[in-house]
């Protein structure tokens, strides 16, 4: 059986789970459905099974990406968070990236895009990526999460995700890492360096130094929404300094207006 049946079959048994549960319509975002136009190709076998790397005509990373976010949308690995997610949130930017952010999950307003980072807590992210000197679109941003936590009925607000449901979705993320290749990676909060690395520890400790992730430079800071929380010039200072170590190691040039920035 093809990689394309097999996920045919996921994708039917997932709409006749739904249908015979009488619960919430399957919804997809425009990006995810335009993913999915742009993986269709003229031989079923062609859509999921990336051609040998000739050196000649190898798939982009883009095109690489295409069938692992085909999976991550139909995906029912954790069914509580599939029968609850409006869709799924992949990961959105340049799939060349030489810089990745990572942070933990979608929240209500990433569940309602489609899309990572987009509600407050992303706004402030985008405006570190730009002070750094690049465009949203520069980078790649992804979660280790690709399902937003659930939450009980009529309850509103986000949950954490739990280290469970991060391992579990875990190797979603590791693939969009092993496409990209990017030079470094920054994981934002301590919730996602417990997913990313397995290991809980706290910011004060985690953050301003180097890591690694199978080989490539990780620099930990804090989530935006933390600086959204906590407004003290300081604790935004402190993720500024994070990022000037990035764009150092990334050997972006740094100018005096940058070095004295205070978020
Ligand atoms: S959180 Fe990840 S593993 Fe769980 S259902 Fe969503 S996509 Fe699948």
């Amino acid at each position: 059986m093809t990689e394309f049946q097999s996920a045919l079959d996921v994708v039917v048994d997932t709409l006749e789970q739904m249908r015979a549960g009488g619960g919430r319509r399957p919804r997809a975002s425009r990006s995810a459905i335009e993913a999915l136009l742009a993986n269709r190709a003229t031989s079923p076998e062609a859509e999921f099974t990336a051609p040998a790397d000739t050196g000649i005509g190898s798939p982009s990373q883009a095109e690489r990406l295409a069938p692992i976010r085909a999976r991550v949308l139909v995906c029912t690995r954790c069914p509580h968070l599939a029968a609850s997610r409006t869709q799924t949130v992949f990961g959105t930017g340049n799939p060349d990236a030489d810089l990745m952010f990572i942070g933990e999950a979608p929240g209500a307003d990433e569940d309602a895009q489609g899309e990572p980072f987009v509600g407050r807590a992303g706004q402030l992210l985008t405006k570190i990526i730009e002070t750094m000197g690049f465009a949203r679109d520069d980078v790649y941003i992804a979660n280790v999460l690709k399902c937003r936590p659930d939450m009980p009925v009529g309850v509103s607000g986000n949950r954490p995700p739990t280290l469970d449901e991060m391992q579990t979705c875990l190797p979603y993320l590791a693939e969009q890492i092993d496409v990209v290749q990017p030079k470094v990676l920054v994981a934002l909060g301590a919730t996602a360096v417990e997913g990313l690395l397995g290991t809980r520890g706290t910011m004060r400790d985690l953050r301003g130094k180097w890591h690694s992730h199978h080989e490539t430079p990780l620099m930990i800071t804090y989530h935006p929404s933390y600086l959204l929380r906590n407004q003290s010039p300081a604790e935004k200072r402190k993720v500024w300094e994070d990022m000037l170590l990035v764009l150092e190691r990334l050997g972006r040039p740094i100018s005096e207006k940058q070095r004295r920035y205070f978020l």
